[in-house]
């Protein structure tokens, strides 16, 4: 890393760099300092190694729990226990390594698909590659929209604009060159030849060489301080392995409770103390933090394969849980396609109609000659000339495709095109000398163009309001300016307010001659008149809003554009049922006291803020936090980035943002579509009911096992279920329905309610019923089989135990689909549809079969061949609970459809 590279002259640096600007690196030479920088990427979070992994699993009280019965058993001289016991343990490792290695490589696999690109010169020629590829001395070619992939030393630099917010919090562009400094040690702002990583190109473009990357970079070292907190896993891991920790200790107090009672009932010792370990084994939910991630990261990739890039698995959780969106209007709800419809000049308005693609200037309907109307000629010059747009070379009707640039200024360059006026002629008379980028402060821009007289012509265009401030005059119909009156300037302004009410964005366009290119662009300007751009909502969007509606979530409009403007197209998509709405303009809020009981409840009543800067994009975030909202924010600029992070769930724009807002997001939409946003919460929100049911679901079972059990022993009754069928009945059969019942499809259940209190515990009361009601009926059954077994057919105790055994293990199987929604149909449910449930199904079928059919399985866990009858018996028995619990669920869903 070179710290003193502003300072030395460009020969200098490139020769202690040991490169040349035509030539760039070679491959070798890349190689060689990747393995010594390592790749250029902020934060670098170290993958688990494989081993790391696999020991993992061997960390858990369930492995405790394990050696200690294969002791016991060897202590007992039950060699072929005690062998079967460790074999249950390696066959629990490789399920918990295979399927968290997975996930882990799956997750990486996606954390790639959100990488940027640089373009380079190495070798002597020019490629694309990932930004993380990146090594000191690369040469990167930087152009305008780029954000800066690395810390560079500027070689070549034409004009380069570079927006370094970011880094200095100054959100004015600052102007670059490749000279050297004289000052050894300026600040960070003041290092005009140097551009920064993540800072963005505003405009132009230049050459220059990596001087430092990843974290040696300056954003780096920033953001290293910032995100230093170790990973803990997610909030919901968390929570799970907390249930299954205070699982282990009731277990293993029912455990001695039965070990005793069965010891004290004259049962033999070893049994009893085997029984007791094993039911503590059999009642820890062992797979569930597995499951989870699972889950949530199969989750991930549903996202994404729909347009949502999910950074964190954190974020899946936090996204079903999200009360309340943020979203700003142009390209999020709307297309982010404009056309011009409307001009208003000092002499009355002019429409755009559009006639077989071609767009046709009208006055009332009749063709206006725009050859004889100077007023809209000089009016769509400013257009061309202030722009940083480049019209495409599409046929005429078409001309937009293979534009570039911001779609507001397309719009004015294609309504230019139809009224024959083109940029690069425009330009050749008046070429452009400087340009006053766009801020959001003063929501204007101004571009410098040369005349033949040595005067300069600054073209201006901007918010209306803004425009006007520093209007003095307009000009006239026949070219000569007459002085704007207060009255006139408050005319205007209704006017633009009447084209905004039609849900058009607005604009003014004014001029100013000056004898100096370094004269300030805004003021003493004289009005051309006002434009109106229309840009659709986008097709899917109400429907979007109507199913956040119907989830509870709130909508609420952050807009930079005006407020009549955004109350218009807020009403056509449904975000409020009144045509005219109250709107907050983001300087109200910060009028607005927050501890005023009346102010927070106007704040907390609208749902359009228009006007509103990056700033008060945070405060209207933290606003919402305070009322415990979660709170889900969209952006794009560098300067949204606060508020992204401040988010519960920043979201950025894939296609519009930049590079700033994706890394600072939790989500990035790719096609910056409102609609993603709600597939996304639907998404979250499925998952974590996944994650409820399929837990639900192992605890009942498991439940199951330990009350007939317990039963028994405490009966003084023979046991329904051995240790090592408990070990088998758990390990195999517990992981893959779980599994099944974590990655099933989203139901439309999960959109009809209200969002989830993220206080609330992940099982709630209702779910501690659920467990033990059926948990009950399971052992129920299960006993009753055996009773029946037993005193009824008179069979012998092993054949009673394997009808016990079998009776269990089906029950379990089928009682998958107890876990479907309350509204779903009884055969046509996300469960029944799931052919990961059939495939469990299967499996485990297979795997209780060969436990009775295959010799080697069935002297190892103590099982016998029985016949029709027996097997009738435990058809019963096992779908007694499926039956059972589907009339309940059935109930369940008529009662809540009722009280709907
Ligand atoms: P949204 O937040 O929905 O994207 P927006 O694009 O209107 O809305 P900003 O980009 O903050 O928000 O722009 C604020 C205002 O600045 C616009 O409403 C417009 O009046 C003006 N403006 C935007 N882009 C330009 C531009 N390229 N040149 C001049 N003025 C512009």
């Amino acid at each position: 890393m070179l710290t003193d590279a502003h300072s030395r002259t460009v020969a200098e640096l490139l020769k202690a760099l040991d490169v040349t600007s035509e030539a760039g690196l070679d491959e070798a030479e890349v190689a060689r300092r990747y393995a010594q920088h390592g790749p250029n990427r902020l934060e670098e979070k170290q993958a688990r190694s494989a081993w790391a992994i696999l020991l993992a699993q061997f960390k858990s009280p369930v492995v405790i729990l394990l050696l200690i019965a294969a002791a016991t058993a060897a202590a007992f001289g039950q060699v072929v226990e005690s062998i079967a016991i460790a074999a249950a343990l390696l066959i629990n490792a490789v399920i918990g390594f295979v399927t968290e290695f997975k996930a882990m490589r799956s997750m990486e696999a996606l954390s790639k698909m959100g990488r940027t690109t640089a373009a380079v010169i190495r070798g002597g020629a020019r490629t694309e590659i990932d930004a993380a590829e990146l090594v000191p001395g690369d040469i990167v070619i930087l152009e305008e929209g780029n954000v800066v992939p690395a810390d560079l030393r500027l070689v070549d630099v034409g004009v380069l604009h570079c927006n370094e917010s970011a880094l200095t919090g100054e959100s004015v562009p600052v102007s670059k060159s490749s000279n050297a400094l004289d000052d050894d040690d300026p600040p960070l702002a003041e290092r005009a030849n140097m551009a920064f990583s993540s800072t963005a190109v505003t405009r132009g473009e230049a050459i220059g060489v990596v001087v430092a990357t990843g974290t040696a970079t300056e954003i780096g070292k920033i953001s290293e301080m910032v995100s230093a907190a170790e990973d803990q896993g997610t909030p919901l891991e968390r929570r799970l392995e907390h249930l299954g920790q205070r699982l282990i200790y009731l277990v293993i107090a029912v455990g001695i409770v039965v070990a005793v009672s069965g010891i004290i009932a004259g049962k033999e010792l070893f049994l009893m103390v085997e029984t007791a370990i094993i039911l503590a084994i059999a009642a820890v939910p062992e797979g569930l933090p597995i499951v989870a991630t699972v889950a949530l990261g199969r989750g991930m990739w549903r996202m994404a394969r729909r347009n949502a890039l999910v950074k964190e698995l954190s974020a899946v959780e936090t996204l079903g849980a999200t009360t309340v969106i943020f979203t700003d209007k142009t390209g999020t709800l709307t297309e982010n396609r404009m056309t011009l419809h409307q001009v208003a000049l000092p002499a009355g308005n002019i429409d755009v109609v559009r006639t077989r693609g071609l767009g046709e200037f009208q006055d009332n309907s009749e063709p206006v000659d725009v050859e004889r109307r100077h007023d809209l000629q000089a009016m769509l010059r400013a257009g061309v000339l202030c722009t940083n747009a480049a019209l495409g070379e599409g046929e005429p009707g078409n001309e937009q495709m293979g534009s570039r640039g911001d779609p507001t200024e397309v719009a004015l360059l294609e309504a230019a095109a139809w009224a024959g006026m083109r940029r690069r002629d425009l330009i050749e008379a008046l070429p452009e000398e400087r340009e006053e980028s766009f801020g959001s402060e003063t929501k204007m821009m101004a571009t410098y163009h040369r005349t033949d007289d040595g005067a300069y012509l600054v073209a201006v265009k901007g918010a209306p309001e803004s425009v006007l401030r520093h209007c003095t005059h307009v000009r006239g119909h026949d070219g000569g300016d007459q002085t704007l009156s207060d009255d006139a300037r408050q005319e205007w302004l209704q006017r633009n307010r009447d084209m905004a009410a039609r849900g058009l964005r607005v604009l003014a366009m004014a001029e100013r001659t000056v004898n100096d290119a370094g004269a300030e662009p805004y003021r003493d300007l004289a009005l051309l008149g006002l434009v109106g751009l229309y840009d659709p909502p986008r097709e899917s969007v109400k429907g979007a809003i109507a199913a956040c509606r119907g989830a509870g979530i709130r909508v609420v409009m952050v807009t930079g554009d005006q407020p009549e403007t955004a109350a218009n197209i807020a009403h056509a998509i449904g975000i409020v049922d009144e045509k005219q709405p109250s709107v907050l303009r983001g300087r109200d809020l910060g009028d607005l006291d927050a501890a005023d009981e009346q102010a927070r409840e106007r704040i907390w009543k609208t749902s359009i803020f228009a006007r509103v800067s990056p700033e008060q994009k945070l405060n209207l975030v933290s606003l919402y936090q305070d009322e415990g909202e979660i709170v889900g924010m969209t952006g794009d600029g560098v300067n949204d980035a606060p508020a992204l992070k401040k988010a519960d769930i920043g979201i950025a724009m894939g296609k519009r943002g930049t590079e700033v807002a994706r890394e600072t997001s939790d989500v990035v939409l790719q096609d910056d579509a409102f609609e993603t946003i709600v597939m996304a919460i639907e998404q979250g929100r499925a998952i974590f009911s996944n994650i409820r049911k399929f837990v639900v679901f192992l605890l009942s079972g498991n439940l199951g096992q330990i009350i007939a059990v317990s039963a028994a022993a405490l009966m003084n009754a023979p046991l329904p279920l051995l240790p090592l069928q408990i070990l088998f009945l758990n390990l195999l059969l517990d992981v893959f329905p779980a599994l099944a019942i974590g990655v099933s499809k989203s139901e439309s259940e999960v959109m009809t309610h209200a969002p989830r209190d993220p206080r609330e515990p992940l099982l709630t009361r209702n779910s501690w019923l659920t467990i033990g009601g059926f948990g009950t009926l399971i052992a129920a059954s299960m006993l009753a089989a055996f009773a029946y077994a037993l005193l009824v057919l008179g069979v012998d105790e092993a054949t009673a135990v394997t009808i016990s055994f079998l009776t269990y293990g089906f029950a379990r199987l089928w009682h998958v689909f107890n876990m479907r929604a309350r509204d779903s149909g009884l055969f046509t449910n996300n469960l029944v549809r799931n052919p990961y449930v059939w495939g469990a199904i299967a499996v485990c079928g297979v795997l209780l079969l060969s436990a009775v059919y295959i010799p080697f399985l069935s002297s190892l866990l103590h099982t016998v061949e029985i016949g029709p009858k027996e097997w009738a018996v435990v058809l019963i028995g096992s779908l007694t609970p499926l039956i059972v619990g589907q009339i309940g669920v059935t109930i369940a869903g008529l009662r809540r459809r009722s009280a709907a």
